[in-house]
């Protein structure tokens, strides 16, 4: 009897437990994909991470197919298809990877109960995280509210165990006709938008999938990670690993990426120093530490950690919304970033500070606004990442920045795009402009506007809001928070 591995956020063949298990077992497989339809606090990936999705999972079936057999997929509840097609292929077992949203695990509780009642073998392994989140808690034996000390309960356990091999066979399970049609892959969904072509930026960009994400890393384990330490929040410099949709869809594991650095680094390979390893140790303990947050806090994207803010004075404003998600603020940082995430599905993480910081705190827009503006636009949209960094952002979250900390988004840009590299090359109008006013044009001279060939306010906007009176509303706001 089969085993079906049902593929979630692990569209892998290596370092991928259940598959490695259920081949493991001698049994022949049938690979399957839901593409769940979101209800209630079930996030499905949407805009550009649901064509990032759509790219992963049309290379596992093509590396399906390369070992003999396919993917098979089907749209609809996970529950009533898992349940249903383990019943007509009488099953042996299901197995997966866990999740850790609140709402998809009782889904997938469900489902266990349902399948154990029936007498299957249910088996889930980790493929995602370095750490359980579980296994990382204080001596009260509760899960950490601040990075530092979580962190250093991460490192304190030590390496994750290694990755496991590709698998080398696939015995597959044929599905009789009918049910081979009804779950062919990509099972009615259009993987990839063509009119309009929105995602041909993102698709020069990067190959999605598995191979593409090994030879990111290996590039990165090159050339990047020296000098990551220093260089990673500049953003006219590539120097982070942009290894985050793969790490998403899992495309890649982080037990892959943790290895491969360790092994070069005990080979004497590396040419970083130790202190850009740690440094990029700690960014994927940063992901660890939101995956804590989302499996403890079970609305990480609705509610506010801190209660105390749900009585927040958010500012409802259409208009100064759209101009964030447009890029047009008046804020070349602001507006260079926005575009970026625009055209590309993707932004700086010193970006996405500064963006997230002017939402919530120059405009007094509700954070979850911004949340969902990234959940759309985002290639490596996560339902831990990014609703945990918003919280963060706006000081509405578990290790919550000083309510004092405004990002100044004049100062941000002189300091990590200090030639306006950054922002002439996603605002071209303002690409003429002097490199001493590019992050602030309404300073410059009528001379230089004019050389520029710029009328403020027609070809780019003044900014919508004054920086001083916007940081002395927002401080304002969040003490009286603070008080409540
Ligand atoms: P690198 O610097 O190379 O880091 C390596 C990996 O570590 C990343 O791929 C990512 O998985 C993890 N990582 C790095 N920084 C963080 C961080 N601050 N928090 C959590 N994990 C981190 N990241 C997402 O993956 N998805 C999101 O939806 C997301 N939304 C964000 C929203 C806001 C408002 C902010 C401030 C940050 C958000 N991040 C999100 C975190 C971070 O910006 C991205 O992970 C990073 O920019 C990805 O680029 P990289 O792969 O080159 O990162």
């Amino acid at each position: 009897a089969p085993i079906i591995v049902w593929f979630r956020s692990d569209l892998r063949l290596s370092d991928n437990p259940a598959l490695h298990a259920a081949t493991e077992a001698g049994s022949p497989v049938v690979c399957l994909y839901v593409h769940e339809k979101p209800q209630h606090d079930l996030r499905p990936p949407q805009g550009a991470a649901l064509w990032w999705q759509h790219g992963s999972l049309a290379n596992l079936n093509q590396s399906l197919k390369k070992h003999g057999g396919c993917l098979h997929a089907l749209a609809g509840h996970a529950g009533e298809i898992v349940e249903a097609l383990a019943e007509t292929v009488g099953a042996r077992g299901v197995y997966w990877n866990r999740r850790y949203d609140p709402a998809g695990r009782d889904v997938d509780t469900r489902i266990k109960t349902r399948l154990r009642e029936r007498g299957r073998v249910v088996e889930s392994f980790n493929a995602s995280l370095l750490h359980e989140p579980w296994t990382i808690l204080n001596r009260a034996g509760s899960p950490f509210r601040v990075f530092t000390p979580y962190w250093a309960e991460g490192l304190r356990q030590g390496d994750p165990e290694s990755p496991l091999p590709g698998p080398k066979k696939i015995q597959f399970a044929s599905l009789p006709g009918p049910l081979a049609e009804r779950f062919r892959y990509p099972a009615g969904l259009d993987p990839d938008p063509q009119d309009p072509d929105w995602a041909a930026t993102m698709r020069e960009l990067r190959p999605r999938g598995e191979e593409g994400a090994q030879q990111r890393l290996e590039a990165f384990l090159d050339e990047g990670l020296n000098g990551y330490a220093d260089n990673r929040d500049r953003l006219d410099r590539q120097a982070t690993s942009r290894l985050s949709p793969y790490l998403r869809f899992g495309n890649i594991s982080v037990r892959q990426i943790w290895h491969a650095m360790v092994a070069r680094q005990h080979a004497g390979a590396l040419k970083a120093m130790n202190r850009d390893i740690e440094k990029f140790k700690s960014e994927l303990g940063w992901r660890e530490f939101s995956y804590s947050l989302l499996y403890h806090a079970p609305a990480l994207h609705r509610q506010n950690i801190q209660p105390s803010f749900d009585a927040m004075p958010w500012r409802r404003d259409k208009a100064a919304l759209q101009a964030w998600q447009r890029g047009r603020t008046g804020y070349p940082v602001v507006d260079a970033a926005m575009r970026e995430l625009w055209a590309t599905g993707s932004m700086h993480n010193r970006a996405r500070m500064i963006v997230g910081s002017f939402l919530v705190k120059h405009l007094l827009i509700d954070w979850r606004e911004g949340e969902s503006w990234f959940w759309n636009t985002l290639v490596d949209a996560d339902p831990a990442n990014n609703p945990a960094s918003w919280q963060w952002v706006a000081g509405t979250g578990a290790n919550a920045a000083p309510y004092f900390r405004i990002l100044n988004p004049i100062l941000q840009g002189e300091k990590f795009d200090p030639d306006g590299a950054y922002v002439k090359r996603w605002l071209p109008e303002l690409a003429k402009l002097p490199g001493g006013v590019v992050h602030h044009p309404w300073t410059a001279s009528a001379v230089e506007l004019h050389d520029a060939g710029i009328s403020l306010g027609d070809d780019y906007p003044h900014p919508i809001v004054d920086h001083d009176a916007a940081r002395k509303r927002a401080l304002a706001t969040w003490k009286s928070m603070r008080g409540s």
